[in-house]
């Protein structure tokens, strides 16, 4: 048994050491900020990381999971394993507007700062690089690939502008739609044509109806990104691209078929054939861990800074987190690093992502995180009771 003074001393100078470290971290931060990559591509962002990592000792695999930019970086050896997730992507046009060099930083600086823990109380401590979150869900092939699978816990800190010890998030799949019709003049032979555009139309209508007969939590939205070239010819080509969410996977296995009726509804109605292709990856729902999630708020309350814990329900986004959820158990803490006024994915977000403030929250999410590693590798009884809620939440 670990004396309580002990793991207070050791607390203690992890803080130390990541007020120490704020240089250095911020330095990363900008840098990271400064060269924008987008999802898959970010080879500057995982060289830096892994640079810092492996100057700190950790034993870094680079490229895993087939995906040149993810990395492993491992410090220590055997059980309990604590996985710290990084993400490094930029948005298209705006940067670091989703703020995920600092996602990148807190990780590393936590994972760093942890070492100190694994030294005295054992265990392992494992900061893994998850590429391209916003375009192409990066987690997903990585949870299928078992890169979480080991884990006794993962932790993956997000800038927001408010303060959760975890999130919500909806299960999420995309959708692709085309109808194909006959093209003719639209109105000296109109009874020549089929309108592939009218079939997208009454789809669309069909979504709406079937909209208010679903569950409040699920969601279904989309764009038409094609409705015809020229008002005088009949549209033979309509596409679309739609996201289906729900609270859960079984209700997104439900929901599925009825959105597909509404589609070929309209193409029995208009003569239109209708060709539609769910994404292959699909988001999953976060599983959520209030048990793991109320040891991070209380280790972020030493920074002086509250967060809620949000209840069991439905999310309103989606993440990629959600499907490393299922795997092994997890939290999505977000830490404020901006006023509420503002959004995620805006220009004024990614002003903060490279500000003080957003630096005081790189810094307080690494301690957060780092003491939260301490708590888990110094009380196994902890993990027992996290594994326990993990086997009982649906
Ligand atoms: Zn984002
Ligand atoms: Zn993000």
């Amino acid at each position: 048994m670990n004396s309580n003074l002990q793991i207070a001393k050791i607390k203690k100078s992890i803080i130390k050491h990541i007020d120490a470290e704020r240089p250095v971290l911020r330095e990363l931060a900008m840098k990271i900020h400064s060269n924008p990559e987008q999802g898959l591509s970010e080879y500057k962002a995982s060289g830096w990381l892994t640079e810092y990592l492996e100057r700190s000792g950790f034993v870094i695999e680079r490229g895993i999971c087939g995906m040149p930019t993810a990395f492993r970086a491992v410090y220590g050896k055997g059980k309990p394993a604590i996985g710290l997730l990084a993400e490094y992507d930029a948005l298209p046009g705006i940067g670091h507007a989703c703020g995920h060099n600092l996602i990148g930083t807190i990780a590393v600086g936590a994972g760093v700062a942890a070492k100190a823990a694994v030294e005295l109380f054992g265990g392992t401590v494992v900061v893994i690089g998850t590429p391209g979150e916003e375009v192409v869900g990066g987690k997903i092939p990585m949870a299928k690939k078992g890169a979480f699978s080991g884990l006794d816990a993962a932790i993956l800190v997000h800038p927001e502008v408010e303060e959760l010890a975890t999130s919500n998030a909806l299960a999420c799949q995309n959708l692709t739609i085309e109808f194909f019709g006959k093209a003719a003049h639209a109105s000296a032979n109109a009874e020549k044509g089929i309108n592939a555009l009218e079939a997208m139309i009454l789809a669309y209508n069909a979504i709406n109806a079937l909209r208010q007969h679903i569950r409040p939590t699920a969601r279904i939205h989309g764009i038409i990104t094609d409705g015809g070239q020229a008002a005088n010819v009949v549209p033979d080509h309509s596409a679309a691209f739609f996201m289906v969410r729900a609270a859960d996977d079984a209700y997104l296995d439900e929901l599925q078929p009825r959105v597909i009726n509404c589609f070929q509804g309209a193409a029995e109605a208009t003569g239109a054939r209708l060709e539609y292709k769910w994404d292959e990856l699909r988001y999953s729902a976060m599983k959520m861990n209030h048990t793991l999630a109320q040891i991070y708020a209380e280790n972020l309350a030493i920074t002086g800074r509250v967060a809620f814990v949000p209840k069991a329900g439905p999310g309103s986004g989606s993440t990629d987190m959600g499907n490393v959820s299922q795997v092994v158990p997890a939290i999505h803490p977000m830490i404020a690093i901006a006023p509420r006024t503002i959004s995620i994915h805006s220009k004024e977000f990614a002003n903060a992502a490279a500000s003080d403030a957003g630096f005081d929250g790189m810094s307080d999410g690494s301690k957060a995180v780092a003491l939260t590693v301490t708590d888990l590798l110094a009380n196994p009884e902890l993990l027992v009771r996290i594994r326990d809620e993990f086997l009982r939440s649906p």
